[in-house]
């Protein structure tokens, strides 16, 4: 079977013309999928009764299941999402004020291996397909739909390294984006990378969505160690490739910035991070770090963030601090794929019935 959430709008137009039906069915499907989400070919009314029946042998709606969704006291979501191998997949829905963030995996598990980052450990099972990123947004979809609010944002957070898997990570931007499927602003999307230098180029190119840069440190030295990527793509590299990327005028790229206690928390990595932010016209997010299990990286003392924060300011530099979403639940940054095969964290609710 095929997947139709593969496919944008217009490619749907051209594959239904090729299999015969006229192209307009394909509006009706998309309009069914994304305006009502209804993923059922049996209940699109508007549609011949035979066509609905061949469409249903044709085309795979549903390529992740819904496993379980767990609420943090925040008002955080993670939603546990499995693939039709088996393997389960994790996105994060962040509420702030009226926005809805949606944190997308790209990859289950990842090859980066980060050393502060729980989702490195797992090591990388395999990319994601563009259908299982853009179903990540349909669920995230469906279960606002429940309260009446819309998906507004869509940051590509979550488990693995997007640039390893451009293809699809493009591909879905383009469903996502498209006015007759997700139709969000490609402004409102934000791709974030550890720095595979060859493949920034590539992005800028394909989409023009906004771009986040996974700093952690101002030296190879220490960036070699928290980010091993930086080894094949040092610094320099990847400072020159982020001046290259195109954006509009106003619009900034970012820099996150784990803050990790006694590494590089201390004032002289903040002066040496406000130089670089200033070169390069970005902004700066600060994630304290999100302790988990097993790592030895702890959260650096509110005295010490506020401090670190102080002396970007003073340079002029935008910043902002993450203050965690969702780590009761191990839904916040880098604690993805923590509890996988361990255990359930403890605000769990079962997954919405559909
Ligand atoms: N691979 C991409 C996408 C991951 S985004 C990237 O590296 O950008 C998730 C962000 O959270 C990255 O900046 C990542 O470095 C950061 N992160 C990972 N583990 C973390 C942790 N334990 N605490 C705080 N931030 C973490």
């Amino acid at each position: 079977m095929r997947s139709l959430l593969a496919r944008t709008p217009d490619e749907l137009r051209a594959d239904f013309a090729a299999a015969g039906h006229a192209g307009f069915r394909a509006v009706q499907v998309a309009h069914w999928l994304y305006a009502r989400r209804e993923r059922e070919f049996a209940a699109m009314l508007n549609l011949p009764r035979a066509l609905r029946m061949e469409l249903a042998d044709e085309w795979d709606t549903r390529p992740l299941e819904r496993v379980a969704v767990h609420e943090a006291a925040d008002g955080t979501r993670k939603l546990v999402l499995g693939t039709r191998d088996g393997a389960r997949i994790e996105a994060v829905l962040i509420p702030e004020g009226r926005r809805q963030t949606l944190c997308v995996s790209s990859q289950i598990g990842c090859s980066l291996d980060c050393s502060f980052c729980a989702t490195g450990r797992m090591g990388l099972g395999r990319n994601l397909r563009a259908e299982e990123i853009v179903d990540q947004a349909l669920h995230a979809c469906e279960i606002l739909g429940a309260s009446g609010r819309t998906l507004t944002h869509v940051v590509f957070m979550g488990m693995g390294e997007p640039l390893l898997n451009l293809s699809n990570v493009v591909q879905a931007i383009r469903v996502l984006t498209h006015a007759e499927a997700f139709a969000l602003s490609p402004k409102r999307i934000t791709v974030s990378t550890a720095g595979v230098v060859p493949k920034l180029a590539e992005l800028g190119r394909a989409v023009s969505v906004r771009l986040a840069v996974s700093l952690h440190a101002t030296s190879d030295a220490l960036r070699d160690e928290l980010v091993p990527l930086n080894r094949r793509f040092p610094l320099a590299k990847l400072l020159e490739a982020c001046a290259a990327y195109p954006i509009a005028k106003r619009d900034r790229l970012s820099f996150e910035y784990a803050l990790l206690a006694g590494v590089n928390d201390s004032d002289a990595d903040a002066h040496a991070l406000a130089r670089i932010a200033l070169e390069a016209r970005a902004k700066i997010n600060l994630i304290p770090m999100n302790e988990h299990p097993g790592s030895p990286y702890r959260r650096p003392s509110e005295a010490r963030l506020d401090a670190f924060l102080g002396v970007l300011a003073a340079a002029g530099v935008g910043a902002t601090l993450r203050r965690s979403r969702g780590d009761d639940i191990f839904a916040a940054c880098g604690q993805l794929g923590a509890l996988a095969e361990t255990q359930t964290p403890p605000t769990s609710v079962d997954a919405a019935s559909r």
